[in-house]
């Protein structure tokens, strides 16, 4: 798989867990909103159920009291009709009545046909002043609630709270249909309920919430049960928003992985990457002369790359991306191995050339060049005497430390260093002096302008006696005239390298060249017209 696959299902992972999990997150914390939300509102619907019969018993109780009070405790027309009073004072009372000591119904108000059968206990010693009691009215599928007053005599009078008076409140919508209230009487007898049957069958797997409230006055029990997922339809609405906005993120991150991973970077990147698995990049060696005697020194190995189509591309135009990018280290392992098969021979039998190979500030930061150079050419047949390594000083480097240990420990088993572009970048005099530098390369910029412009031939010349004072090789680079080779040799410059003698070729016809002026059938820099410029 492909590096920019690898990344883009990277980013997709990535993507999927930014998006699941805020929406996992968020899931949590609005079942958790809807259920406490829920929960008070299911407790607020009983309490409304306790307060309404609460209130209903006390007006029964109220009504009776009065009417005992006013001595209208038989069934006599007079004490009826204000029993007909009592029902209007007191709207929840439907029914009054008299009721005798074996609790069978005597007479009541609005008439009624009484079974005979009793409606309340038979009355006790210690029966207490108020009863609470239910009356079932299976014929009207309902249980109405009766409120009981001992009026001394071993009756009682009677009243029957309406059911109206408590089935109130249906609570909040979205709780409505899957709610279920009861009120109890203390020893369990549901006095009212609504809603569906039995919440087990219903519900469910479903959890279920319930809410109980009790009354503080008289003994009962308001109940509110509902399954869990009644209250989601409280956040049903958020819930979908969150999804969106998830999905939203997911398609926003893919769509950036896609991006990332996709982008005319990376396909850049995989065609460079690729190339270099191709072998594409290759040396060209341009010959180091020695412009006292004529004869070739060795070489400046230069980087090229060969594109399949045939075209030949120069440094300037991927040096940059291959040493931001990394790719530097694994072009110059390529490089160097390639010189160690194309030009072994010659260097073999020429054990006085120099082979040059150009490294970046990079290469100074960690002793993997000096593995690197071991493997390579350790062994072959370019000795370590014949390499010079060529560090810029366009860039700087990281750690002067470690780079001058570097240097040390290379020049410690033969390998030279030059100093390459002198005057025209970080380092100075102070890369000179500190790390240790064998070979100094003067920059084409004062070459160009050596017998034109007076300071160019001053700075050539203080290299000059610095590299005589401090025992180092120079080499004049750019060289392009015979006036200019001229200069140099009055300046004591012995080396140099420029189009002059010839660019950088490729390895059979460096090769052949250096067998040529071995051979002394030609001779550069002697003629202007020999020179080979590409
Ligand atoms: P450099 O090391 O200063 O190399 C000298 C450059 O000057 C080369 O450019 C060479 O072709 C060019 N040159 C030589 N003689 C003349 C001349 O008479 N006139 C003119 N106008 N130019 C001349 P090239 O090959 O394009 O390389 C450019 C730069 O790329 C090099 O500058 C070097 O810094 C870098 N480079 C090349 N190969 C490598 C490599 O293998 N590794 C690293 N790290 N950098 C490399
Ligand atoms: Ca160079
Ligand atoms: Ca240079």
């Amino acid at each position: 798989m492909s590096h920019r696959y690898a990344l883009f299902f990277r980013t997709l992972l990535i993507a999927l867990v930014l998006a699941v999990a805020p929406l996992i997150a968020a899931n949590y914390i609005l079942d958790n909103y809807a259920v406490t939300q829920a929960r008070a509102e299911m407790k607020a619907v009983a309490e409304r159920y306790v307060m309404r019969a609460e209130k209903a018993i006390n007006d029964a109780v109220t009504a009776l009291q009065a009417l005992h009070k006013d001595g209208n405790v038989t069934c006599a027309a007079i004490d009826r009709a204000a029993f007909h009073a009592g029902l209007i004072a007191a709207p929840y009372v439907q029914m009054i009545g008299v009721v005798d000591a074996n609790g069978v119904l005597m007479c009541n108000v609005p008439d009624q046909i009484t079974s005979g059968e009793p409606v309340l206990p038979a009355l006790k010693v210690d029966s207490p002043l108020v009863g609470i009691g239910m009356r079932d009215r299976s014929y009207e599928g309902t249980r109405i609630a009766l409120v009981s007053w001992r009026i001394g005599n071993g009756n009682r009078l009677l009243a029957e709270i309406s059911p109206v008076a408590i089935s109130i409140d249906p609570g909040p919508e979205y709780l409505r249909a899957y709610r279920q209230a009861e009120l109890r009487l203390g020893d369990g007898v549901v006095w009212l309920k609504s809603g569906e049957p039995a919440p087990s069958d219903r519900f469910g797997e479903d959890p279920e919430l319930m809410v109980e409230v009790s009354s503080e006055k008289y003994p009962m029990v308001a109940q509110v049960t509902a399954p869990a997922s009644a209250a989601d339809n409280l956040v049903r609405d958020l819930k979908v928003v969150a999804a969106i906005a998830c999905v939203g993120f997911a398609i926003l991150f893919v769509a950036v992985g896609v991006w990332i991973s996709w982008r005319p970077e990376s396909e850049a990147e995989d065609d460079f990457v690729q190339a270099i698995r191709n072998g594409e990049f290759v040396p060209y060696y341009q010959p180091v002369m020695d412009i006292e005697t004529g004869r070739l020194r060795g070489c400046e190995v230069l980087m090229r790359w060969a594109r399949p189509d045939g075209s030949v591309i120069s440094p300037g135009a991927f040096m940059t991306f291959a040493e931001t990018h990394g790719h530097i280290f694994e072009m110059t392992r390529q490089i160097m191995r390639k010189t160690r098969d194309e030009v072994a021979d010659l260097y073999h039998e020429n054990p006085e050339f120099k082979l040059s190979v150009n490294l970046f500030a990079g290469h100074f930061e960690d002793r993997q060049v000096i593995e690197d150079i071991k493997q390579i050419y350790g062994g072959s047949k370019i000795a370590y005497q014949q390499i010079v390594l060529e560090v810029t000083e366009r860039q700087p480097l990281s750690d002067m430390e470690t780079a001058r240990k570097i240097i040390a420990e290379l020049q410690a088993f033969g390998v030279r260093v030059a100093l390459d572009d002198v005057g025209t970048g970080h380092g100075g005099f102070a890369y000179l002096q500190k790390l240790g530098i064998d070979i100094i390369k003067i920059d084409k910029m004062f070459i160009d302008s050596l017998g034109t412009d007076d300071n160019s031939t001053t700075i050539v010349d203080t290299m000059v006696e610095l590299a005589d004072n401090l025992g180092m090789g120079i080499i004049a680079e750019g060289v392009e005239t015979m006036e200019q080779i001229e200069r140099l040799r009055e300046l004591g410059v012995s080396a140099a390298q420029g189009y002059i003698f010839s660019p950088p070729l490729p390895a059979p016809l460096f090769i052949e060249l250096a067998q040529a002026l071995s051979s002394g059938e030609a001779d550069m820099g002697e003629n202007e017209a020999e020179a080979e410029v590409a």
